[in-house]
């Protein structure tokens, strides 16, 4: 009898869905546009026509997005206000946590522990009572963690002072026997070529860009030695700011897709993928050049075949929506080249002497300087510092002509929504300021950089391909619209604090 039934369950067909989220860094909508005739007519990665979505704040960064993605509210809510914050005077990661070391370098800690609202992966635990799995591979640590939630089964990511793929104890004692170990080994000796030589040169004519900042002597234009023969910290930072951190973290997801038998465990798996790569490289090379562009089409190919591989095997059982997390501000030497004479650069070395020089005149001489730092769009002054010290401050702020608002704690309430959204009592700084559009505030070191609320800074794609499901396309998708629509596609109700509408509905 036992040996019957035990045939029977071996015989029955296998059940289960699989949902993958993917998320890549820094994909803006125009990018999709622009390059449509290159992505084929079933669109990015294989997932026809996206529509456009926009976030209402003006922290258009990767930990505070990744955030809004998945617990479907803003960081007044869910208290992620950036990547970083300030406390006491020293600069914090938001996913900084002592209480969770990470594999291999316990050193440091890890954790979402900063989120004040679940995740819809946490309210997908809470809901099933731990059936489904979560899971979530990403190039980025805050990625992984702010879209995972701290009830995930695990959430992987590449660890730059490991070099390897790595999570901490407080999802796994060590890496599990499937993930794939010593991935820089793949690019020691790697050197980056165009995937698509004729089309790129066509797209970006110039081999070059003017305002280029390549990092770990990866040189201004191809072949990018991104390996030298040695595996070390250098090789780690390159393969991050490359597309080899993606191919990395794709092919970690394929292992854990197959090790964790994801979609087939007779339930419904969560699974979220977050790719970097665009970021890294865009940030060093700017927006128009051909390092971005290969890397956004190779972003495509990569994740367009790791789906086809779930479909495959999936069929009907496997949903798929894709977004970002924020774009990209066009770069000034291209604006200039281009002639859009709206924009321009805020040096931020330089507008932050520029205030401790005000102050120091104002205030009193403060030698070790006023200003902490300019980080996620807001202010931080060093304590302790007396409140004419902020209003002091924001006057010289608010005349820098790359300056739409300065906007100081006490008069956040009354401001616009998207100024609103990006602020945490106790966690913010002592002001917010809100750039132009077309004005990038960035440090020396990069060659672009994102953080408005405007179009180029916060409208990305999102496309889906899930079975009775599409896209509502009456105007543009919000981005608190979207952790509501996988827990539709989880057949689950929303986080708690994700009180918009979802961004799918049925067939
Ligand atoms: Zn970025």
């Amino acid at each position: 009898m036992i040996f019957a039934l035990l045939l029977l369950a071996a015989s029955a067909p296998q059940k289960g869905r699989l949902v993958v989220v993917a998320v890549i860094d820094q994909l803006r909508y125009q990018d999709v546009l622009w390059l449509a005739p290159e992505l084929g007519s079933r669109g990015f990665a294989g997932l026809g026509t996206p529509a456009p979505m926009r976030y209402d704040t003006v922290v258009t960064e990767t930990a505070a997005d990744h955030a809004v993605l998945s617990t479907g509210a803003y960081a007044d809510m869910n208290g992620v206000v950036g990547n970083r914050f300030y406390v006491e005077g020293a600069r914090r990661e938001l996913v900084e946590d002592p209480s969770c070391p990470v594999w291999g370098a316990p050193q440091i800690g890890r954790s979402s522990a900063m989120l004040r609202v679940p995740t819809v992966g946490d309210a997908f635990k809470l809901g099933t009572d731990g059936a489904g799995r979560v899971v979530s591979v990403a190039v980025k640590d805050r990625s992984a963690l702010f879209l995972a939630g701290a009830s995930a089964d695990l959430a992987v990511w590449f660890e730059l002072e490991t070099g390897e793929m790595a999570s901490t104890t407080c999802y796994a004692p060590g890496p599990p026997p499937w993930l794939p170990q010593h991935v820089l080994v793949d690019w020691k000796d790697w050197v980056w070529t165009m995937s698509r030589p004729d089309a790129i040169a066509r797209l970006v004519p110039q081999a070059r860009n003017e305002g280029s900042r390549p990092a770990n002597d990866v040189g201004a234009e191809f072949p990018h030695p991104v390996g030298n023969g040695k595996i070390d910290k250098r090789l780690a930072l390159a393969a991050r700011n490359s597309p080899a951190a993606s191919t990395s973290a794709l092919r970690t997801a394929s292992a854990a897709v197959k090790a964790m038998a994801l979609g087939e465990s007779n339930t419904t798996d969560l699974l979220f993928v977050a790719l970097s790569s665009v970021d890294g490289v865009g940030h060093q090379f700017g927006t128009l050049t051909r390092e971005r562009v290969d890397t956004i089409l190779r972003t495509h190919d990569e994740l367009g075949a790791f789906l086809s591989g779930l479909r495959a095997r999936l069929g009907k059982r496997l949903s798929v929506l894709l977004t970002s997390d924020h774009g990209l501000n066009p770069t000034a030497s291209d604006e200039r080249r281009l002639r859009v004479g709206q924009g321009g650069t805020i040096d931020l070395d330089g507008l932050i002497q520029k205030l401790n020089r005000a102050l120091d005149e104002q205030i009193g001489l403060r030698r070790e300087g006023w200003v902490l730092a300019i980080d996620g769009s807001q202010l931080w002054l060093r304590s302790p510092f007396p409140p004419k010290a902020v209003q002091a401050a924001v006057e010289v702020l608010r005349r820098e002509p790359g300056l739409w608002k300065v906007i100081p704690a006490d008069e956040i309430d009354a401001a616009e929504s998207f100024v609103r959204h990006s602020w945490f009592a106790g966690r913010s700084g002592q002001a917010m300021l809100v750039t132009r559009p077309l004005w990038t505030m960035k440090k020396a070191a990069d060659a672009a950089d994102h953080g408005s609320p405007w179009n180029d800074d916060a409208l990305v794609p999102v496309s889906l391909q899930a079975p009775g499901f599409r896209l509502r396309r009456n105007g543009v998708i919000r981005a608190t619209q979207i952790a509501p629509a996988i827990a539709a596609l989880l057949d689950a109700a929303p986080p708690a604090a994700a009180l918009d509408d979802p961004a799918i509905e049925h067939e």
